[in-house]
C-alpha cells in the first residue's frame, strides 16, 4: 500500500494546512454555522494532529489535506457528538409497557401541556385564588380523588419512591406485616424488603410462599406493629396450592386492631379494563373501597401518563406523608404535574379513552389492523433483509407489560424472520437484530426459538410509512 502512495501523491507533514486557513475557508463556514468556533477548532485540531502524526510516519494522502476533504471529516466527527444520546426506537418487541424503552407513550394533549409548562411560567406553587403560595399537589390532587374514591391524594417521583416515603412516613423504627408471597423484587434494585430497611422499617414475614391466611397475619400484630401492607404481585403469579387474604379481609384485620392496610399496587389502573377487553386487574377505587387505607401505584404503567408515583387514601395519612421531609427530596417537577394532569383528565371520558389514551389505545389495537400491516410489511422486510432470510406474516402474543398482568397474553400479529440456510441461526439472526438496531431509527425486536419476532402491535399506521421507508434499501 505504502510503495503505491509514495511520490508526488504523498503529502509531508509541511504540507499541513494551517487552523488558522482552514478556519477562513469557505469549506469549514458550515461547520462553523452550526457546531461554532469552539468545538470546530477542537474537532480541527484533532484532525490535524493526527495528519501529522501519520505524515510523520510516512506519508499522507494529498487528497486529504484539501478544506473540503478536512471539512468533511470535522462535520462528520461533530455532528456524530452532536446526535443525541437518548433516541426514538421502534418498539417491535411485543411488550408494550417496556421498562428499558420508556414505558407509556403520553397522549397529545400532556405533550402539549409539558410544552406550555417548560417555555412559560405556570402557578405551579402559586394559588390564583387568593394571590397566595399554592401547593404544587392541588393541582391534580382532587381529580385524583375523584377517579379513586379516595379523601386525598400526593404524587412523588415513582412508585419506588411512593413506597418508601409511605414506609418511612408510617412506620418508621415500628413493624410491617406483609405475607412472603409478596416479597417481591420489581427488577433493577427495587425489592420490597431493601426499599423496607432503607425506609427504616422492620419486616415482619407472615405465612410461606403459597399460602397466607388471615390468621397469620393476626398473630403478627403486637405493640411495635405499624401497619399491615399488600403488595401486588406484578411480575410473577404464584399458582397451584395457593391462599392469600383479600384488601378487603387484611382491612378488617387491621382496623379491628386500630391500624392502617396499605397496598401497593404497581401498576394500578383506574379504570376496569375489561371494558376494553383486557384482563382483570383491580382499579385502585376497588383497592380503596375494599378498606385499603392508603394505596400506591405507578404514573408510567397501566394508567399510561409520565413516571411518578402516586398515593391516595386517607386524609389523615397523607397529610403525614406531605410533612415527611423525603416528601421534598422525592417531589415531582412541574413537567411530570404538566403531563399527569392532562391523562387524568382523559379518564373522566371513559368513552373515548380507548382512542385518545396511547397505552390503552395499543393494548386494544385490534388484530384486524395489525394483521393487515403485518402482511403489507412482509414482502419489506424480506426484501431489506435479502435472500438469506425468510420473513413470514404470524400471528403471536404480546405482553402488556412493567409488571401488569404478568401471565396475560394478547393475540397479536408481526413478523417472523428466520434464517434461510442450513446451519447455525444463531449468528445470522444476531446479526439481522444488529443490523436492524443500527437503523437511523433502530428497531428493537426479540430472538427467540431460531427467530428475530417484531410484534406490530405499536407500529401504528401512521408511523408505517417512516418504518418501510428505513427499509427501502437492503440492510448492509
Ligand atoms: C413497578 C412497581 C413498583 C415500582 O414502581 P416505579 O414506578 O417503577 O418506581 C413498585 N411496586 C410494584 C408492585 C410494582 O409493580
Amino acid at each position: 500500500m505504502a510503495d503505491q502512495l509514495s511520490g508526488a501523491g504523498l503529502a509531508a507533514a509541511s504540507d499541513i494546512p494551517s487552523l488558522d486557513r482552514l478556519l477562513n475557508a469557505d469549506a469549514l463556514q458550515p461547520a462553523l454555522a452550526t457546531h461554532g468556533r469552539t468545538q470546530v477548532v477542537a474537532a480541527l485540531r484533532r484532525d490535524l494532529d493526527a495528519l501529522r502524526k501519520r505524515a510523520l510516519d510516512g506519508g499522507v494522502p494529498r487528497h486529504e489535506l484539501d478544506a473540503a476533504a478536512v471539512a468533511g471529516r470535522t462535520s462528520a466527527a461533530l455532528d456524530e457528538a452532536a446526535r443525541p444520546r437518548l433516541r426514538a426506537v421502534y418498539n417491535l418487541t411485543g411488550t408494550v409497557l417496556h421498562t428499558n424503552l420508556g414505558r407509556a407513550l403520553l397522549p397529545d394533549e400532556a405533550v402539549a401541556s409539558v410544552l406550555r409548562a417548560l417555555t412559560t411560567p405556570a402557578n405551579l406553587e402559586f394559588d390564583l385564588d387568593t394571590g397566595g403560595r399554592g401547593d404544587r399537589d392541588d393541582l391534580i390532587d382532587d381529580l385524583l380523588c375523584e377517579l379513586t374514591g379516595a379523601e386525598a391524594a400526593t404524587v412523588v417521583n415513582n412508585n419506588a419512591a411512593a413506597v418508601l416515603l409511605m414506609l418511612n412516613a408510617l412506620a418508621d423504627r415500628r413493624e410491617v406485616v406483609v405475607s412472603r408471597g409478596e416479597l417481591v423484587e420489581i427488577g433493577g434494585a427495587f425489592r420490597i424488603p431493601d426499599i423496607m430497611k432503607r425506609a427504616g422499617a422492620r419486616l415482619v414475614e407472615v405465612g410461606t410462599t403459597n399460602r397466607t391466611h388471615a390468621a397469620d397475619y393476626e398473630n403478627a400484630i403486637g405493640p411495635r406493629t405499624a401497619m399491615l401492607m399488600k403488595v401486588h404481585c406484578s411480575n410473577y403469579a404464584v399458582t397451584g396450592f395457593t391462599k392469600s387474604v383479600s384488601v378487603a379481609e387484611v382491612a378488617a384485620l387491621a382496623h379491628a386492631r386500630g391500624l392502617p392496610a396499605t397496598v401497593d399496587l404497581g401498576s394500578g389502573t383506574l379504570v376496569d379494563l375489561t371494558q376494553f377487553g383486557l384482563p382483570k386487574e383491580d382499579t385502585v377505587r376497588e383497592t380503596i373501597a375494599a378498606g385499603a387505607d392508603l394505596v400506591t401505584f405507578s404514573g408510567d404503567k397501566l394508567l399510561g401518563g409520565p413516571q411518578a408515583g402516586l398515593l391516595v387514601g386517607r386524609a389523615d395519612l397523607i397529610r403525614k406523608i406531605k410533612k415527611n421531609p423525603l416528601k421534598r427530596a422525592l417531589r415531582v417537577s412541574k413537567l411530570t404535574l404538566a403531563a399527569l394532569e392532562p391523562v387524568l383528565q382523559l379518564y373522566r371520558a371513559p368513552e373515548f379513552l380507548a382512542q385518545r389514551l396511547t397505552t390503552l389505545r395499543l393494548l386494544t389495537r385490534p388484530l384486524r389492523d395489525i394483521q393487515p400491516q403485518a402482511e403489507r410489511l412482509r414482502g419489506v422486510l424480506a426484501h431489506a433483509a435479502g435472500p438469506g432470510y425468510a420473513v413470514e406474516a404470524v400471528p403471536m402474543f404480546s405482553q402488556i407489560g412493567s409488571g401488569a398482568l404478568p401471565i396475560d397474553q394478547l393475540p397479536s400479529y408481526g413478523l417472523a424472520v428466520r434464517h434461510a440456510g442450513t446451519g447455525r441461526p444463531g449468528r445470522h439472526l444476531d446479526r439481522l437484530e444488529t443490523m436492524l438496531r443500527k437503523l437511523p431509527v433502530p428497531v428493537i425486536g426479540r430472538i427467540a426459538d431460531d427467530a428475530l419476532w417484531l410484534d406490530l402491535r405499536c407500529l401504528e399506521d401512521r408511523d408505517e410509512a417512516a418504518f418501510a421507508a428505513q427499509l427501502a434499501e437492503p440492510l448492509a
